[in-house]
């Protein structure tokens, strides 16, 4: 039998991939004629392949790699806790020192009063507990009837089928029979796409009210929760107008139902703060957590939920629990993330430094004749590509059409960025200096140009 190494030539480890790796998210009959691009190191903020490259990571992985890669402190925290302890489960009346030392630190860590931590695998995982949390809470509370959760559509909040019935994704939700029973959806507070002649705030202000008018139409005796992410992310960076979060807290106030935030990319830094709660102002009862959690170095995520829920939940046996709940080396390897995190002080360089470094330059792509906006927050940064800017209009291709040649460009450029539908997103490492980020703009401008000029040259330029 061949050992499968790095060494063995690009074209015969694609071979066998597509020979027996079904790929995410991926049309696997198409990938396998092309070949899945190889992986094979990484080194803070740039990836090598199987061919020599070196790629700039816009994407920080999928949103997680937020302390940049090779920090052998966690390799290290990793194997010491594999020798020490490697696994054990937190199920029957025992508990360990990493989760008991996450769980405080994250107490620390989190806003207002989300004192108390139920672990995951991942984001999904932990989303899935939300439902079952937020409706067994109300049943706790003497109101069994409350438990309908609204969420939004192009939310996304993984791919169970408990957490894609929460997302809003139309794709997911045509395979498979979702949304699962009780799961409602509002619109997003996407002005770019939909806002028309509105102002931003005005248009921020009416879809928060579709909360309101969707709780009054349900019966607010029959909600349990809204669940959104602070800013939209796998929906193509979705970044509201300022209006919206306030009014959504006001209204969530003013209607018994709890507020979940779907932190997993915007927690641990990304949007300049901590966490996207006190970016935005937000008070949220429950908070989903997974991503850089961990700088995605180990599997983990988990629910951080208020005194409040916590106290109420604790008066029964919640009938939930995941084999790897609080499993030992992703919390060890979660703590050492969180302490460089902390003493590296590398979120607030992109609330002070870095993030107001790529904002400007980002902002400016906007005077590209591609793109109709371009806008970020913290290290999360979107353009919308259009063939009429000051009309704001999509494409008469199918959307994701153009966003897909001009994600290919961008590969070849040596920059990752990430197409949504024809929406081009960033997520960079939270480490990215200066001098990467003259870099990343270098690239993203070089590729702006060349989709524009590819785009045109396939006739692509026409507004639908
Ligand atoms: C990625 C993501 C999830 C799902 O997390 P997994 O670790 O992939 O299960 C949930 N919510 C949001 C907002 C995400 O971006």
């Amino acid at each position: 039998m061949t050992r499968i190494t790095n060494h063995l030539p690009t074209a015969q480890l694609q071979a066998l991939d597509a020979a027996h790796h079904l790929h995410p998210f991926t049309e696997n009959a198409a990938l396998a004629q092309k070949g899945a691009r190889v992986i094979t190191a990484a080194s803070g903020v740039m990836l090598t392949d199987s061919d020599g490259a070196e790629i700039l990571d816009a994407m920080a992985g999928l949103w997680c790699v937020n302390i940049g890669y090779g920090r052998a402190e966690l390799a290290e925290a990793a194997a010491r806790q594999m020798r020490e302890l490697p696994y054990y489960n937190t199920f029957f009346q025992t508990t360990h020192v990493p989760a008991i030392a996450l769980a405080e630190r994250l107490a620390r860590l989190a806003p207002g009063d989300l004192n108390h931590v139920f672990y995951a695998s991942g984001g999904s995982e932990a989303n899935d507990t939300n439902i079952r949390l937020a409706r067994t809470y109300w049943a706790e509370k003497g109101k069994p009837e409350k438990q309908v959760i609204i969420s939004r559509h192009n939310a996304y909040h993984g791919s169970t089928v408990g957490a894609a019935s929460l997302g809003g994704m139309s794709g997911m939700h045509a395979q498979g029979g979702l949304p699962i029973p009780g799961i409602v959806h509002i619109d997003e507070p996407n002005w770019y796409a939909a806002g028309g002649e509105m102002s931003p705030e005005d248009f921020g202000l009416e879809r928060a009210r579709q909360l309101e008018a969707k709780i009054a139409e349900i019966g607010e005796d029959k909600v349990a929760a809204f669940i959104a992410e602070p800013i939209q992310g796998a929906g193509g960076v979705i970044i509201p107008p300022e209006s919206y979060w306030p009014e959504i807290q006001r209204i969530c106030d003013a209607h018994e139902i709890l507020l979940i935030a779907d932190e997993v990319i915007t927690g641990f830094g990304r949007t300049g703060n901590w966490f996207g709660a006190e970016t935005y102002a937000i008070r949220p009862d429950i908070m989903t957590i997974a991503k850089g959690l961990s700088s995605g170095y180990a599997p983990i995520g988990g629910s951080l939920v208020s005194d409040e829920v916590a106290g109420v939940l604790a008066a029964t046996e919640f009938n939930h629990g995941y084999t790897y709940s609080g499993h030992p080396v992703a919390c060890a390897v979660a703590l050492e993330n969180l302490r460089i995190l902390e003493e590296e002080r590398i979120v607030e360089r992109v609330r002070e430094e870095t993030g107001p470094y790529l904002r400007e330059k980002w902002e400016a792509l906007a005077d590209h004749p591609f793109v109709g906006e371009a806008r970020i927050v913290g290290f999360m940064g979107s353009l919308a590509l259009t063939p009429d800017k000051p009309a704001r209009a999509p494409f008469a291709a199918p959307a994701g059409t153009v966003g897909l040649i001009a994600r290919e460009i961008s590969f070849e450029n040596n920059l990752i960025m990430r197409h949504v539908g024809d929406r081009m997103i960033i997520a960079p490492p939270l480490v990215l200096s200066k001098a990467e980020i003259d870099t990343l703009i270098e690239r993203a401008i070089r590729t702006l140009d060349e989709a524009h000029e590819e785009a045109r040259k396939q006739g692509l330029l026409v507004a639908g």
